[in-house]
């Protein structure tokens, strides 16, 4: 690279501008363009981009990144406001306008609504609503003077600001009780396997239908895989150390496969057993005048059923008695 020499004393009075395309364009016309435009970001997007590609015009199109002046925060609001004051130029307004424009954030930077509990959301919004404003009435070619803030207007970006603050705390409320609502019943749903239910996992809810839940016969293994049950490997070894629950078939409580029962009689040998198994997973009564009869399982819980479909079967699938289910049996261990 040769040497040129300069001349000494004569600086520059700003770095050249990097701006966007579409933002030069807009100004070129003096038209409206956010101001998200002059953040440094986008001058660095766009930069990238024309790199890619030898013709750099596909960048004159807006942006799709481009933010709305509503949704910038004041901070990027300060930030881009100098870029955007220089770019003016390219617009050739009249001094008066540049000052003005200028005066705009220079007042709204002075003013004591920024020491205001949430200030700057207010400011924030107070500038898009104004810059836009004025770029309107200039095309009904009715300007005013844009550096005069408008306490009418402020006041209504407090009440909005204000507003957005209570929906987002109402949210935040709304979404925090959900949470704890679905720990309570995670650990309700917990306890109630533990102390109600037989060592194998909470049958799974048929789709829709009320209809009776069999007995699983999937193995505890397989069961912890249902996404419906993610806390069942846990409940499952607790149960291990919590007294066995007793059979609803032979009313036995030692230690043995109580879905597949397949004694002939009962846990003290006093009587055979009253049911069997049935091709559905149901213990079904296998003689007397309710042969046949398909039972409810969960009638034979300690919990009970509080259905009212299906009466006839709630009966003891131990020893056939209506009274009761088999948890509660007297002839159980
Ligand atoms: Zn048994
Ligand atoms: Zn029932
Ligand atoms: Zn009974």
């Amino acid at each position: 690279m040769p040497i040129y020499s300069f001349q000494k004393g004569v600086g520059v009075e700003s770095i050249p501008l990097q701006v966007h395309p579409y933002a030069k364009k807009m100004m070129t016309a003096r038209k409206y363009v956010p101001l998200w435009y002059f953040l440094p970001d986008a001058v660095t997007k766009a930069k990238d981009r024309s790199k890619d590609s030898l013709v750099g015009s596909h960048t004159v199109r807006a942006s799709p990144n481009a933010i709305p002046d509503s949704r910038l925060s004041w901070p990027q609001v300060m930030r881009a406001k100098s870029a955007f004051l220089n770019t003016l130029r390219l617009g050739a307004w009249p001094d008066d306008h540049i000052s003005m424009f200028a005066a705009f954030y220079i007042n709204m930077d002075m003013h004591s609504e920024l020491q205001e509990q949430d200030g700057d959301q207010v400011m924030a919004h107070y500038h898009a609503e104004m810059r836009l404003a004025w770029y309107d009435a200039m095309e009904r070619k009715e300007p005013f003077d844009l550096s005069v803030i408008s306490n009418r207007v402020l006041a209504e970006s407090r009440r909005e600001i204000v507003k957005q603050r209570q929906e987002k705390t109402l949210k935040d409320i709304q979404a925090a009780t959900a949470l704890m609502e679905a720990r309570v019943d995670a650990k309700l749903q917990k306890l109630s396997q533990i102390t109600s239910t037989p060592p194998f996992p909470s049958p799974r809810q048929s789709s829709g239908k009320a209809r009776q839940t069999p007995y699983p016969s999937t193995s505890p293994r397989k069961a912890s895989r249902q996404p419906d049950n993610p806390n069942f490997q846990r409940s499952f070894r607790d149960l291990n150390q919590a007294p066995l629950t007793r059979c609803h078939r032979c009313l036995g409580r030692d230690r043995h496969d109580v879905r597949h029962c397949s004694r002939t009689s009962l846990w003290n040998r006093k009587r055979g057993v009253t049911c069997k198994w049935n091709k559905q997973g149901f213990l079904e009564i296998t003689s007397g005048t309710n042969a046949g009869l398909e039972l409810c399982a969960d009638w034979q819980r300690r919990n009970g059923c509080t259905s009212k479909a299906h009466p006839e079967k709630h009966r003891c699938s131990g020893c056939t008695s209506s009274s009761h289910g088999a948890s509660s049996c007297p002839e159980g261990e």
